[in-house]
């Protein structure tokens, strides 16, 4: 059993742990950097992404865990874990620093003020069961993506352009949304899959 944690510096972790345990992970809540190495995978919730992006620098987590992501450790990032994410970033502080990985520029706060927080139905590729229940709050969207990233899920607004909502490069999984929030575990047991995956050299 994958042991998969979730970074806790802020945001909703303890959302994560149920949703991880429901999906047969072993859950544990990751604040040090001596705890990034006792852990296959990671999960970095929802939050402030500028928030997490300072205390990941104060408590000395963000360069291991970059170590570990350069080392393909598998990382699930949703709303501002999407950011930390991100190789670059729009509309983010001046001294804003995230995780990196994913090849693509993401969009904080991107569905502007009508619209901060909604609910939509999203279709998700490679999931079973239908579309997702996507809780967006205060939510990012994708800009751009580098070709090594395979788009997961976009909403349209009418006839306007898609506004990607979920990626995946590699071991790294990313949604604007918040799947923990909804008690359908489906994508979270997609990511354990990727870490069983990885876990026995897939
Ligand atoms: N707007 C937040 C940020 O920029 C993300 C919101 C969320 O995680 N629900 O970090």
């Amino acid at each position: 059993t994958p042991v998969i944690g979730v970074l806790a510096l802020q945001g909703d972790v303890r959302e994560h742990l149920v949703a991880l345990a429901e999906a047969d992970a072993l859950a544990r809540p990751v604040r040090r950097p001596e705890e990034l190495a006792e852990i296959d995978a990671l999960v970095i919730p929802g939050g402030e992404s500028t928030t997490m992006s300072k205390l990941a620098l104060l408590f000395g987590v963000m360069e291991p865990l970059r170590a570990r992501v350069a080392a393909g450790m598998p990382v699930y990032g949703t709303c501002a874990g999407m950011i930390m994410l991100a190789d670059k970033i729009l509309d983010g502080r001046d001294d804003q620093e995230t995780v990196g990985g994913i090849d693509m520029v993401v969009r904080r706060n991107a569905f502007g003020r009508q619209n901060e927080s909604f609910e939509q139905g999203v279709a998700f590729t490679g999931l079973e069961g239908g579309d997702v229940h996507g809780v967006f709050i205060r939510a990012p969207w994708v800009e751009s993506v580098g070709a090594g990233v395979e788009i997961l899920a976009s909403l349209h607004e009418g006839t306007e352009a898609e506004h990607i909502v979920a990626v995946r490069q590699g071991n790294l999984l990313a949604t604007s949304f918040h799947p923990e929030l909804t008690g359908d575990h489906r994508v979270h047991a997609f990511f354990v899959e990727m870490v069983r995956a990885v876990s026995h050299g897939g």
